[in-house]
């Protein structure tokens, strides 16, 4: 199914939870909804099932407007964060709660509720109670009874919160791989950048009730287009005086920059790729990080943080080291643009 939302505001009180958010997504897309907590990311997934009203804007699946349906009506499968199970229902009957609601043939609902079993790797577990399984396989459980109306549309709010790190990443794969076979369209909210990375096709950045950006994890990871998303996707650092860095001198006095760690170098003149295009600067930290060290280097701009190889020669606090940095996101006010660093191409010189 596609969705179209246009302008949606939501208003509790004096508090504009949601305000103008408009996007588009394509049929059978994964999307993530990221944000940090009460940004609004849950009010934009409630306003999509009918469960809140919007005060302004519109709702369109598949080009019919869908403001004024109930959520029964709207062709959707929920999974909500503590997942509600029913916890007196065995796995077989909380899967098949949808289809009794809606009164279907006893045989469809055993044929659907064993088809979705298998797709879940449920099977053998039909007649367990929801308190005699694991978490990740109630949430199995959640999935398979949203998915049992065979909905168009799929809406999981927070789907990996109660789960343990490691059953959250296989899940996150089983996931994905399941929405893939079937083709149906899902977005789904997280605080966690990492699993929204991993698992959406496209990401919504939503920040203070408003759509930041919208895009591939790549695309908004190298294009992040605001401020607010260049620090809130990967590993960043704020320099506020970025025009004392070298390479980048034409930036504006008053701008401000993120730097990624994957973005700089740190070691000898030697080591690094660039030596024109360094600078001096000095170790202030160091942190064993498990594959590599992580350092941090204090250059006049501010503080940059690197990544160095565990087979390069440690460094120590009070090194003094070069920095390469190849890349910065810089910022004036709402407008975000990736800058590099104007030594690196500067043309070698010629000798004859
Ligand atoms: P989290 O990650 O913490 O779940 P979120 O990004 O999903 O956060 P929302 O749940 O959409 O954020 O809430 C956005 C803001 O709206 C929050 O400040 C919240 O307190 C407020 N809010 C949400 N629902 C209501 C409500 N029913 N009444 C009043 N305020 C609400």
């Amino acid at each position: 199914m596609r969705i179209k939302a246009e302008g949606l505001t939501k208003r509790f009180g004096d508090f504009e939870a949601s305000k103008e958010v408009s996007f588009e997504i394509e049929d059978g897309k994964l999307i993530g909804i990221l944000g940090p907590s009460g940004g609004g990311k849950t009010t934009i997934l409630r306003m999509l099932a009918g469960l809140e009203t919007p005060d302004a804007g519109d709702i369109f699946f598949d080009g019919r407007r869908v403001n004024d349906l109930l959520p029964q009506s709207r062709g959707i499968g929920f999974v909500f964060q503590n997942y509600a199970l029913f916890r007196h229902m065995t796995v077989f009957d909380n899967i098949a709660f949808g289809l009794t609601v809606q009164k279907r043939k006893k045989q469809e609902i055993a044929a659907r509720v064993s088809e979705l079993l298998e797709l879940t790797g449920l099977r053998g577990l039909e007649k367990r109670l929801p308190h005699q399984l694991s978490g990740g396989q109630r949430q199995r459980v959640a999935f398979a009874r949203a998915l049992a109306p065979q909905p168009q549309l799929l809406l999981l709010d927070e789907p990996f919160a109660a789960i343990d790190a490691k059953v959250r990443k296989e899940l996150r794969t089983w996931l994905k791989e399941m929405i893939r076979r079937l083709g149906i369209t899902t977005i789904f909210v997280t605080h966690d950048q990492e699993e929204a990375v991993e698992v959406a096709d496209e990401i919504m950045i939503i920040h203070g009730g408003r759509l930041e950006q919208q895009g591939t994890p790549l695309d908004i990871y190298r294009h992040p287009r605001t401020p607010f998303v260049a620090g809130f996707v990967g590993e960043t650092t704020v320099l506020d005086r970025p025009e004392l860095l070298k390479g980048f001198e034409e930036i504006a006095r008053e701008a401000r920059a993120v730097v990624r760690p994957e973005f700089v170098e740190v070691g000898t003149a030697k080591e690094l790729s660039y030596p024109n295009a360094s600078e001096r600067g000095v170790v202030r930290d160091v942190y064993f990080r498990g594959k590599n060290w992580q350092v941090d280097v204090e250059l006049d701009a501010g503080v940059v943080t690197a990544y160095r190889s565990l087979e390069q020669d440690a460094l120590r606090p009070g090194d003094e080291v070069w920095a390469l940095v190849h890349r910065i996101y810089a910022f004036e006010g709402e407008t975000c643009v990736s800058l590099e660093n104007a030594m690196k191409s500067d043309p070698m010189p010629v000798y004859i």
